[in-house]
């Protein structure tokens, strides 16, 4: 397998302590779009493919992309984020019925502190076949303060224009 570490190098840099997005370069998914590499492919349409992690955190264990080379979902178009949003719940019920696990994660990181190491953006489907495999992940809550909540969801909608 390509090391993506480098990759991570070429497209963020970190100013002021901060992670910065830097521009799109090829990545290892781009390779398996244009068949450069080999994969086990699931599923293919217009805009989605999809195919099983070489890194399985379980029995199953496939990513979803766009065709549309972007790095993180924020700069996903609408049609692309439509696309993959219609094929997801149909890749998830076909991955239950052959592996039988019922239970699974969808998973989609954005950025190297995000735990993003291919820098194309990616959905994991992940099933969950008992407590520790599949996706184990510490869940550091803290509580919502109510007026900085309300502040925080006007704020959020004015922008979106919700
Ligand atoms: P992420 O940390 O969300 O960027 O996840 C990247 C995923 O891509 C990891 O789970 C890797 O195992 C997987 N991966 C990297 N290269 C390949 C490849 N050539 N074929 C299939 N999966 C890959």
């Amino acid at each position: 397998m390509e090391p993506c570490s480098g990759r991570a190098e070429m497209l963020w840099s970190v100013a002021a302590g901060r992670y910065k997005l830097r521009s799109m370069a090829d990545t290892i998914f781009s390779k398996i779009l244009r068949g450069d590499i080999p994969c086990h492919k699931v599923y293919e349409d217009d805009h989605v493919f999809a195919f099983l992690d070489i890194g399985p955190l379980s029995f199953g264990h496939t990513l979803v992309i766009p065709k549309e080379e972007v790095t993180t979902i924020d700069q996903l178009s609408d049609e692309s984020a439509a696309a993959i949003g219609r094929v997801l719940p149909r890749l998830c019920r076909a991955i239950k019925a052959i592996t039988g696990i019922e239970q699974l994660n969808i998973l989609q990181n954005n950025g190297p502190m995000a735990h993003q190491a291919v820098f194309h953006v990616h959905f994991h489907i992940i099933p969950k076949p008992s407590i520790d495999r599949g996706l184990v992940m510490e869940w550091s809550s803290t509580k919502l303060d109510p007026a900085e909540g309300a502040k925080l969801a006007a704020a959020l909608s004015r922008e979106i224009g919700g």
